[in-house]
């Protein structure tokens, strides 16, 4: 029988590779091991046994903490709260409230919403309408057919981007400077989402791409001058190396060493118009769905600009991240203090997702 491969074990995980391997990955990784101990009192033991399965397990706790050195980006694992099952519990309840909101101004787009000075984009399974209260000069919301907004094929997901990617374009043709696109996806109310009704958003901006967007760019650039390498595809490899990569068509996809919280995915292709890049991205949210049980989730499209800059955007791929939000049902926010201004605290083991969604019942179906 082999090992499962759990994150608390990424350093030993991490020198057992070929040295060029190993190398790459310490490169970008910065991985480092704690023990928490504490001392309960007599009458805590019962509950504790009860919650977590051992005393021992909650007196002595592993904790790993990976950095990338290149971006930044930087998450703790504790071994008490990653060793827990995947939850993968369905609530029959959510589904009620969700039906219970049909006929919503979404489900009458034309009616219900405005649309952009440019008018709407209308594809084969959603249609844009303008946002009414914008974050960006340019903000318009992509309007699924469907109302379930975890209904999800990989085909109706390509459909969503498809016509997104149509808006930017429509964007950039009223306003040459707004070169910079932005697709988001923020699925139920921990997500971010206020309105049911299935729906992503997409923005374009002006000057210069997003903060995030850009500190990327110029992580990459840097990594590129210093290395002379793709630091895309050097980060990619690490994570296939470590057995973290899912198999997908035509796109690199991972469970990330640094996710930003529970069971954060991300998916690396060259150009967001190629159709196996979203198909892949519906293809994971469908295995999200069914095989991790997730309902709240937030999908970030990093894409390069749609005209010339005076940045050089020559290297950058399209950076999809994926990730899970949390149990609607729960009334704990799943972000504090540290994930807004220290580091992640993630309790999903990457080797777990990523085993979860590769070897599904129902397979990734692309
Ligand atoms: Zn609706």
């Amino acid at each position: 029988m082999t090992v499962e491969r759990k994150i608390t074990d990424l350093e030993a995980l991490i020198s057992d590779l070929s040295p060029e391997d190993r190398a790459l990955a310490d490169r970008i990784f910065d991985v480092s091991a704690t023990t928490g101990r504490l001392d309960p009192p007599e009458a805590m033991r019962a509950w504790i046994e009860k919650s977590f399965g051992s005393v021992d397990q909650v007196t002595a706790q592993r904790i790993v903490k990976v950095t990338n050195r290149i971006t930044f980006e930087g998450t703790l694992f504790n071994e008490l709260r990653a060793s827990r099952p995947l939850d993968t519990g369905v609530s029959l309840d959510l589904d009620r409230e969700i039906a219970a909101t049909e006929g919503d101004p979404f489900c009458h787009p034309k009616q219900g919403t405005p649309a952009d000075v440019f008018g709407r984009v209308e594809g084969e399974h959603a249609t844009t309408a303008s946002n009414v209260a914008k974050y960006d000069g340019f903000h318009g919301v992509i309007v699924f057919d469907d109302h379930n907004p975890l209904h999800l094929t990989p085909e109706k997901v390509a459909g969503y981007v498809s016509v997104g990617l149509q808006w930017g374009r429509k964007a950039l043709e009223t306003d040459p400077e707004a070169r910079y696109p932005f697709l988001m996806w923020n699925c139920l109310w921990r997500a971010g989402g206020s309105i049911i009704h299935g729906h992503a958003q997409v923005t374009a901006t002006r000057g210069s791409h997003y903060p995030k967007v850009e500190r990327l760019r110029r992580n990459a650039s840097s990594y590129k001058q210093e290395y002379g390498s793709d630091y895309f595809g050097d980060l990619a490899r690490v994570h296939e190396s470590l057995g973290l990569s899912i198999p997908l068509e035509g796109v690199h996809g991972f469970a990330s060493l640094t996710p930003k919280k529970e069971k954060e995915l991300v998916v690396i292709g060259d150009d967001p118009e190629d159709p196996s890049l979203s198909r892949a991205v519906g293809a994971l949210l469908q295995g999200y769905v069914s095989d991790l049980g997730v309902r709240a989730f937030n999908v970030a499209f990093y894409m390069p600009p749609l005209g010339p800059t005076q940045e050089d955007w020559t290297d950058f791929p399209t950076v999809v991240y994926i990730v899970d939000r949390g149990d609607p049902a729960n009334r704990t926010s799943d972000m504090g203090a540290m994930e807004l201004y220290a580091a992640s605290v993630v309790a999903s083991d990457p080797f777990a997702v990523a085993r979860a969604l590769t070897g599904s019942p129902h397979g990734l179906v692309l």
